[in-house]
């Protein structure tokens, strides 16, 4: 019993850890999640699902039972959360009450809760041995309950700064002011991870539009035409020339749900300046008439979806005329984007 308690503890921490990295909450809003937390929802064609994670904060609460907010959760932390759910089901049985931490040990707090002191004793003692964690320049590394957080807002903060309000949103900053100044100053190692992360998407995207036989948009079509690899399967000599392409030019490919951005500021649509595109004007509808764009079959289900999003739009009998003339123009945009990608498709199909 000794080493299954063991074991069940482990889960605990790791599930702490993903939540933490993963979603960025401070431990006093993780510690207090209930069962059933997440909430899915279904994009209206089914095609996707987003989950979030509710929950509270406490730390800028006027009252001592927090503030609800709810946060993004990806897949690993609706994983993480199930988990915290069934392992904690015997003690939520027994106490009729619904918190994932409650902790029989000596460990939790006066509401039963596991106190933070205790998960930062486990973390640096039991999880630590237990995943083998790996020494800092030669000493052991401390983990704290507010590392996941603090990695997590410096990630998504120095990958794109423009989107720090949307990140001080998920975080419960009061202003963007905190979001900036307290977790996304300077730090050499993680502007490297992140560099490498942004080295990694640019392959991918590369490597699609490189061998991809449908593409569409203008910069896409441009790459397609010169690529000696289209219809071929990613191998040695695509990823070759993929490092020559990374290696002797500063191309950065930019990655959205609809399309890629092959980035030249001269002819950015959105008005876009050397930092990147502008994103207040980034659109579906500013990137389809863009120079710099590019779409492949992994895009296709955005298009399609719009294009039948507008389609039911226009059968609305009570539609306006201006809303008629918008509708129209981006179901047209939409079969353009559609029929390059199926112009392509029929020359590779004949
Ligand atoms: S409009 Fe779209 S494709 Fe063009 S530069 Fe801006 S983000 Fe890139």
């Amino acid at each position: 019993m000794k080493a299954v308690q063991f074991l069940v503890s482990r889960l605990y921490d790791a599930c702490f850890v993903v939540i933490a990295y993963l979603v960025g909450a401070r431990v006093s809003e993780i510690l207090g999640l209930r069962s059933g937390c997440i909430e899915r929802y279904g994009s209206a064609g089914g095609t996707e699902t987003f989950c979030y994670l509710n929950g509270r904060i406490y730390k800028t609460a006027i009252g001592p039972g927090g503030q609800p907010h709810r946060w993004i959760a990806p897949e690993p932390v609706v994983r993480a959360v199930a988990v915290l759910e069934q392992l904690s089901v015997p003690l939520r049985q027994q106490m009729l009450r619904d918190e994932l931490w409650l902790t029989p040990a000596a460990d939790r707090d006066g509401t039963g809760i596991l106190r933070s002191a205790g998960l930062t004793d486990r973390l640096n003692g039991p999880f630590a041995s237990f995943i083998g964690l790996p020494l800092h320049d030669g000493l052991p590394w401390h983990l704290s309950t507010h590392q996941g957080r603090k990695t997590f807002a410096r990630f998504v903060g120095r990958r794109d700064r423009t989107g720090l309000d949307a990140l001080a949103a998920h975080l419960g900053h009061v202003t963007r002011a905190m979001t900036d100044v307290g977790y996304v100053g300077t730090d050499h190692d993680l502007t490297d991870l992140i560099d490498a992360e942004a080295t990694r998407d640019t392959r991918a995207a590369l490597e699609d539009l490189l061998t991809s036989v449908n593409v569409g948009g203008k910069a896409g079509r441009m790459i397609a035409a010169h690529s000696r690899f289209r219809g071929r399967t990613r191998d040695g000599d695509v990823a070759e020339y993929v490092d020559y392409i990374l290696e002797e030019t500063d191309m950065r490919l930019g990655r959205c749900d609809w399309g890629y951005c092959v980035y030249r500021r001269e002819t950015a649509s959105c008005l876009g300046d050397d930092r990147g595109p502008n994103p207040v004007f980034r659109t579906q509808s500013i990137c389809a008439t863009c120079s710099n764009f590019a779409v492949t079959q992994r895009h296709r289900p955005i298009w399609a979806e719009r294009r039948k999003q507008n389609a039911e739009l226009l059968a609305h009998p009570m539609l306006d005329g201006e809303s008629r003339a918008l509708a129209t123009a981006r179901a047209e945009e939409c079969d353009r984007i559609l029929g390059e990608l199926q112009q392509d498709r029929k020359s590779d199909d004949g």
